[in-house]
């Protein structure tokens, strides 16, 4: 059995082939600058002989349609995937489900049409996830598409925590709510998680951080997603690279009436500008961790101010669990950053925290445990694979029909 990811942006197409019945990674690439003159395609796989190899492709690709072609060649002179009628299906990673979806689709008609809908909600994301859909079927109309939302796993919060004290006709009317993102990621490593800790989900509370480029924190009680810290668009909450997680919204007004921004501006402000970029000029917490270690005084800044709100989600997620089994990290930041872990861990033995310096430096790239042996709270790092829980929820969903 072969199963293909795709994950596909606005300028980027990334895809990823699981064989056999254990899904096990056989290929994977990214197309880049897609529409632009300097596009390109790499691609690794495995030989017959188990070694890792790499092509890469230097060419115009001037669009979706174009890059799926060349990713389907790829594949071909790879030996990976003689043809996409190969495949028993393909996962797409969809961002936006909005309220429609709670679990992975098949995709037909309706389902296209649904997600059309939701694109007020991500007007960058899902138009390009939905571009990957209808380009793949055209190349593979026999085979069967699944959709996964990054939002579904994140249906189960309740409405005291989805709601903003806003006037409630804005939910109503126009769906102004909470709707979190990551769901895959936070989904794939709780389930993990439970599995390392040899417990059933259902008797867990959880807390899981993925720390990338974009971050937020779930809260995760039997299972089920209970609060996260992203928003209604993903601008809400930690601090991550370019975006400023939460803040006083009535900056907005201030900086507005102040210096005459516009809306247009304030976005860009917001997203682009803000975060450990804001703070330091920097967003890639590698070369933060290393100019804080040298003194340099913004990095030192941003990279406190990043774990301290880090910090005050995990003892806000606490609270809302009553409780805490296991706090998880994972992403880029998450998995490879032992500075912040030991940071946003620091002093928080009173509520049964208790990071074990030594295990937290010894980098593995496979799950680990880095809490002391004492520690009430066990402290896991997961290193999360999103393709894989995309191509496991095809799975199971093309078993279903
Ligand atoms: P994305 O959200 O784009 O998928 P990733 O999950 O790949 O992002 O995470 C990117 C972040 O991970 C960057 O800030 C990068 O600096 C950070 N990162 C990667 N490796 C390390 C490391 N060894 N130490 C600290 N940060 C790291």
């Amino acid at each position: 059995m072969k199963i293909l990811v795709l994950n596909s942006g606005s300028s980027s197409l990334k895809f990823k082939l699981f064989r056999e019945k254990e899904l096990l990674p056989s290929a994977s690439g990214l197309i880049e600058q897609i529409g632009e003159k300097d596009s390109s395609a790499q691609l690794s796989f495995l030989d017959a002989s188990g070694n890792n190899k790499k092509v890469q492709l230097n060419e115009p690709i001037s669009d979706h349609r174009k890059a799926i072609k060349i990713m389907t060649v790829m594949l071909r002179e790879s030996g990976m995937l003689a043809d996409l009628k190969e495949l028993a299906g393909i996962g797409h990673r969809v961002v936006h489900g909005g309220e429609s979806f709670q679990q992975p689709v098949y995709i037909d008609e309706n389902v296209i049409r649904a997600i059309k809908k939701l694109t007020p909600l991500a007007p960058l994301h899902n138009p390009a996830n939905l571009t990957g859909i209808e380009v793949a079927t055209e190349h593979a109309p026999r085979i069967p598409q699944v959709a996964v939302f990054d939002t579904a796993f994140h249906q189960s919060i309740p409405a005291h925590a989805y709601l903003y004290a806003l006037p409630y006709y804005l939910y109503e009317k126009q769906k102004v709510r909470r709707y979190g993102f990551h769901g895959t990621s936070h989904a794939y490593v709780a389930r993990q998680a439970a599995q390392y800790l040899d417990t059933p989900i259902e008797n867990l509370h959880i807390i899981t951080l993925h720390l990338g480029n974009g971050a937020s924190a779930a809260a995760i009680q039997g299972g089920k997603c209970i609060d996260t810290s992203m928003g209604m668009t993903p601008l809400e909450g930690l601090v991550m690279g370019t975006r400023s997680g939460d803040i006083d919204p009535a900056i907005l007004f201030y900086l507005a009436r102040e210096s005459g921004l516009d809306i247009d501006e304030l976005d860009t402000l917001l997203n682009k500008k803000s975060g450990l970029k804001g703070i330091c000029g920097d967003n890639d917490m590698r070369h933060i961790c290393e100019s804080a270690a040298r003194g340099n005084q913004h990095a030192k800044l941003a990279l406190t101010i990043f774990c301290y709100r880090l910090k005050k989600y995990i003892g806000s997620y606490m609270a809302a669990l009553g409780g805490v089994d296991c706090i998880v990290f994972t992403g880029g930041i998450g998995e490879n950053s032992a500075t912040v872990r030991e940071e946003c861990c620091l002093d928080m033995e009173r509520l049964g925290i208790s990071l074990d310096i030594r295990k937290n430096s010894t980098q593995q790239n496979t799950i680990h445990e880095i809490q002391k042996k004492n520690s009430r709270i066990s402290i896991l790092v997961i290193p999360t694979d999103e393709e894989y829980e995309i191509a496991s929820q095809t799975v199971q969903v093309i078993s279903e029909i």
